[in-house]
């Protein structure tokens, strides 16, 4: 047997590093083999073995639409006839991103890079050289990205590993990092360059902002002058239509993208005023810089996105979302477990408990839940019984539009078991 996902994972592990080019696709932090997937459509993922799973995961955030939608396909694969990257400006990154401009009020130019990782490592850089100031604060349990600067008190894999931040990260590459509590606005001074948040934390599973949170980071960065950043890789063109600053009324100095805006291919942006954006290179003295950015495959699907995404289908994918958490919640207590499933728009948590316990509002008390153990045997009977969330209990659940109401549904009884299995587990 060659074709199974044992040996696929024994074979990746040899020339791959824990077998994944992301960690937390290892399943460690759940135990057991990940599958591999050989194609996914709308709502469905195949693995090598032939079994089909209702995926949740949806790259993190990066299938808006589902899997394979064919507007995309076809999109690309025009596209992909015409040549795939030249160095040389294309009138798809233009189109890409006067769309992003149109529907962001305040965002009026946008530089695009290829990661979400690069788009938050880049604002920071042009944050800091704008405002001629060094230091940056984030808060516990956001993710920004693996690079040196924003790793430390990272959500996401970062958090399921364990780790306070990362080995090989110099204590001078964090030393200008300050890191506050979520949902506490933290007293700022005049050597703040920025403050960077993700404007509904989706990486130590979902935290919303209290009232007051992200207008108080407005008022103390005004008050300072600093400058604020939303990572808005998971939340933007997600949340809602247009992202967090329509869902919250707070306007941020600089936003960055991801995921979403690339229709599944590698991607990112950062943005602001014409002003702020005007320190980048080549037009001042802010460097950034990218061989494949703004790539003609990325920026034509993450186009083709944006186009079908219309504030219509932002309406009934939230609708959908709280009719769906509302049933989950039901059916893990017929299993004899507690779920909380706060939702944001579109964007779902799902914390297991064996008692009744409030919403998590920042990581100590998120972590409290996601490392009370119950996620890993829930985990891996929703993935018996065809259902993939994601193998880590710190990720949120991700509903594309291709998610139906009747595959919601057959989620249910899935989650009854599951829950019940994990009781006893
Ligand atoms: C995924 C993510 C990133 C990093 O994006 P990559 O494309 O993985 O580099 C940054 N910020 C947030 C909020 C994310 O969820």
């Amino acid at each position: 047997m060659t074709n199974t996902n044992a040996a696929w994972f024994e074979r990746a592990q040899r020339v791959i590093p824990g077998g994944v080019d992301s960690p937390v696709r290892s399943f460690r932090s759940v135990g057991g083999t990940p599958y591999t997937v050989v194609r996914g459509e709308g709502a469905y993922v195949e693995d090598v073995e032939g079994t089909r799973y209702l995926d949740f995961v949806q790259s993190y955030g990066a299938s808006l639409l589902g899997h394979a939608h064919p507007d995309v396909v076809a999109t690309l694969r025009e596209a992909v006839t015409l040549g795939t990257t030249f160095g040389a400006p294309t009138p798809g990154e233009v189109l890409l991103a006067e769309m992003m401009v149109e529907r962001v009020a305040g965002l009026e130019q946008v530089r695009l890079v290829s990661s979400g990782t690069e788009a938050v490592m880049s604002a920071v850089r042009l944050a800091r050289g704008a405002t001629g100031r060094d230091r940056i604060v984030k808060f516990e349990g956001c993710y920004h990205g693996h690079s040196d600067a924003l790793l430390v008190a990272g959500g996401s894999g970062v958090a399921q590993m364990g780790l306070p931040g990362s080995a090989g990260v110099t204590a001078g590459a964090v030393a200008d990092t300050v890191v506050a509590p979520y949902n506490v606005v933290p007293t700022l001074d005049e050597t703040i360059a920025a403050v960077l948040v993700e404007p509904v934390a989706a990486n130590m599973n979902l935290v919303a902002p209290v009232a007051g949170f992200l207008e108080g980071l407005r008022a103390e960065c005004d008050r300072v002058g600093a400058l604020l950043i939303f990572d808005e890789v998971i939340t933007g063109f997600r949340l809602a239509y247009a992202g967090a600053e329509q869902y919250f009324h707070v306007t941020p100095d600089l936003w960055c993208f991801g995921k979403v805006i690339g229709g599944g291919l590698p991607v990112g942006a950062f943005g602001g005023s014409r002003e702020l954006l005007s320190s980048l290179a080549p037009l001042g003295p802010v460097y950034q810089a990218g061989t494949l950015s703004g790539n003609p495959l990325a920026t034509a699907a993450g186009a083709t996105v944006l186009a079908l995404a219309t504030p219509q289908r932002y309406v009934e994918l939230s609708q959908r979302v709280a009719r769906f958490a509302l049933e989950l919640v039901d059916a893990v207590s017929s299993g004899g477990l507690v779920a909380l499933a706060p939702v944001e728009g579109p964007l779902m948590g799902l914390y297991l408990a064996r008692e009744p316990a409030h919403a998590p509002t920042n990581f100590a008390e998120a972590k409290v839940l996601c490392d009370n153990g119950l996620y890993r045997s829930f985990f891996h009977a929703m993935l018996e019984r065809g259902v993939a969330l994601a193998p880590g209990a710190y990720e949120i659940l991700f509903v594309s539009l291709a998610h139906s109401d009747d595959d919601l549904a057959r989620v249910l009884d899935a989650a009854a078991q599951a829950a019940a299995v994990a009781r006893h587990a």
